[in-house]
């Protein structure tokens, strides 16, 4: 991590997982070989915290720019960082077909269930009877349909070889987003292809809530949606 205030808001999960990737990065000592993918959203500006090769990709087409960068660089450690809006609505073609094909590269998916960098409109990945800007009466199965389960989905694909879902909402828990993260790159590096994290964290900004009672929602509310674990490989 460079030695930055980051733009992020209080309680927000971006920058922890922005630290455990630099962990992960320093542990492995993979900083020289280590090419990141930004995103549009609220991590859009991830390359001014990261200490190693950045670069940034148009809103859901970070996986495209991953692909066709390790294509031409196959030694470096390629990973897309992404949000709901950026992989799981504007994004959803990419990520399928990378999935489908297996390409090796990393993905970091960071679901709080909102859109964050243009106001609090619903996600993909909001959760049925939570308020957001676009969803004032709350999110309706008869109005906006289910909560899109991405990693179940990607599941089914043949390419895919290793996904696990994890959350930044207790110590044991951000223990086992590094670990995961960790595996991903792992992955990656020793050819096995496709992988991806998902991280549910919180956005207290545009959840309407203090930084506490958003942790406290993570564990009461949005697992339950989202249950954590491997969700496939080992
Ligand atoms: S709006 Fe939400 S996701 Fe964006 S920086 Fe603030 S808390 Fe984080």
């Amino acid at each position: 991590m460079k030695d930055a205030v980051t733009h992020y808001c209080a309680g927000c999960g971006h920058g922890l997982i922005h630290r455990l990737i630099c962990e992960v990065v320093d542990e492995m000592d993979i900083r020289e070989k280590t090419v990141a993918i930004a995103p549009v959203g609220c991590a859009v500006l991830a390359y001014d915290y990261w200490d190693f090769d950045t670069m940034e990709a148009p809103h859901g087409r970070t996986p495209a720019v991953a692909i066709g960068l390790k294509k031409i660089l196959p030694d470096r450690l390629i990973f897309t960082y992404q949000g709901d809006g950026d992989l799981a609505a504007i994004g959803t073609s990419e990520i399928i077909h990378a999935g489908n094909r297996g390409d090796n590269i990393s993905v970091i998916f960071v679901n709080n269930g909102v859109y964050g960098m243009t106001g609090g409109q619903m996600a993909p990945t909001t959760l049925l009877g939570q308020t957001t800007t676009t969803s004032p009466h709350t999110r309706r199965i008869e109005k906006e349909g289910y909560p899109l389960k991405i990693m179940e989905m990607m599941a089914l694909l043949n390419g895919v070889t290793y996904l696990e879902r994890t959350a930044v909402d207790s110590y044991k828990n951000i223990l086992a987003t590094k670990k995961a993260i960790e595996k991903s790159f792992k992955t990656q590096l020793e050819g096995k292809g496709f992988s991806m994290v998902e991280i549910v964290s919180a956005c207290p900004t545009y959840w309407g809530m203090s930084p506490i009672k958003s942790v406290e929602r993570i564990e009461k509310e949005v697992i339950k949606e989202y249950p954590l674990g491997v969700v496939k490989g080992e």
